[in-house]
């Protein structure tokens, strides 16, 4: 749909450190390892046909992301696919992963916030101890659809997981569910309790809420898709760092190509922006790709493009010692590639 780019950018891209800052878990989730969980819980083939789909609709990312909630509610599988994602993120030459996930309350699954959130950072810990050279740190998710209490849950679930590499709190889920003022509260707290936010906003045109997010000044935001001048001009002069997922903004039809996407006017105004996948197994992307669509569309040169991925380190919820490392790394793979 969008994979539009030469062989040589696309080389290029992969050979790249990169930094992957919006990855959400169940969305990075390897075709192969659904349809595996899929015919082990014996889902309805009916509803599993969107797996084997080469590109999919919008509505079959929907079912696609039913499925996947269907086949995940298993402390094991959870360690397992943890795991692999971050596995496949180092293959493509992410240095750091800031994977994001949503800690659900599951008792029918024997699942709790704390126990789903303590089988993903296992398998964490499991792709460490494989040698997988990639830094990970976590985000816990409030969904929209969440109450104040749910919210203000993940929220001192995460606080009490910091020191095992949770580092901050994310708003996501569907854009058109919910109002600001249930989540403020708990979101306000995380801060007080030394998380970072970084926070979905503008998906859709909600000028009110776009505002009250801006007002509140999280650490960075994801897509800000759809802004007005008022609102546009607000958001530069605060200058919070923003993730952009070319790919998923066009498949859920947020934007309608990658030349009417606003990457290019925010890198132009010279505003932090770092790309990433959003959720690369439902969309089949990967970050190389997305850096490559983006060197395609909008003409970045080599130059633009490890300036890209190293200023994303700045952007990182990391320590200074870890922001430090990193850029030793950009450093050593830059002299390597002549
Ligand atoms: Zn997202």
């Amino acid at each position: 749909m969008c994979d539009q780019y030469t062989e040589e950018q696309l080389s290029f891209c992969t050979n790249l450190p990169k930094i992957e800052l919006h990855a959400h878990l169940n969305g990075s989730l390897r075709d192969q390892t659904i349809k595996e969980l899929a015919d082990m819980r014996k889902l309805d083939p009916t509803l599993c046909h969107v797996v084997e789909k080469g590109e999919r609709t919008l509505s079959e990312v929907f079912q696609l992301f039913g499925v996947i909630h269907q086949v995940t509610t298993d402390h094991a599988i959870l360690t397992r696919i943890t795991q692999e994602v971050i596995e496949d993120f180092a293959a493509d030459n992410v240095q750091y992963l800031e994977l994001r996930t949503t800690p659900k309350d599951r008792l029918e699954h024997g699942m709790t916030k704390r126990s789903y959130t303590e089988a993903v950072l296992q398998g964490v810990q499991k792709a460490k101890a494989g040698g997988c050279p990639t830094m990970v740190r976590l985000l816990l998710s409030i969904d929209r659809r969440e109450d104040a209490a749910a919210a203000m849950a993940t929220v001192m679930l995460a606080a009490e997981l910091q020191a095992e590499g949770v580092v901050g709190v994310d708003l996501s889920g569907n854009p058109t569910i919910g109002s600001w003022d249930t989540w403020a509260p708990a979101l306000g707290h995380a801060r007080k309790l030394g998380l970072r936010l970084t926070l979905h906003a503008a998906e859709v045109y909600a000028p009110a809420e776009t505002k009250q997010i801006l007002d509140f000044r999280p650490d960075r935001l994801g897509h800000m898709c759809c802004l007005d001048i008022d609102l546009e001009q607000q958001f530069f002069s605060s200058c919070i760092p923003v993730e952009l997922c070319l790919s998923s903004n066009i498949i859920t039809e947020s934007v309608a190509s990658v030349s009417d996407h606003h990457f290019l006017p925010f890198f132009r105004a010279g505003h932090p922006v770092i790309l990433c996948t959003d959720d690369s197994g439902v969309f089949h992307t990967s970050l190389s790709k997305e850096y490559a669509i983006a060197a395609h569309a909008f003409g970045l040169s080599q130059r633009d493009l490890w300036q890209l991925s190293e200023q994303a380190i700045e952007h990182a919820f990391l320590s200074a010692d870890d922001k430090h490392e990193l850029r030793q790394r950009w450093a050593e793979q830059r002299s390597g590639s002549g």
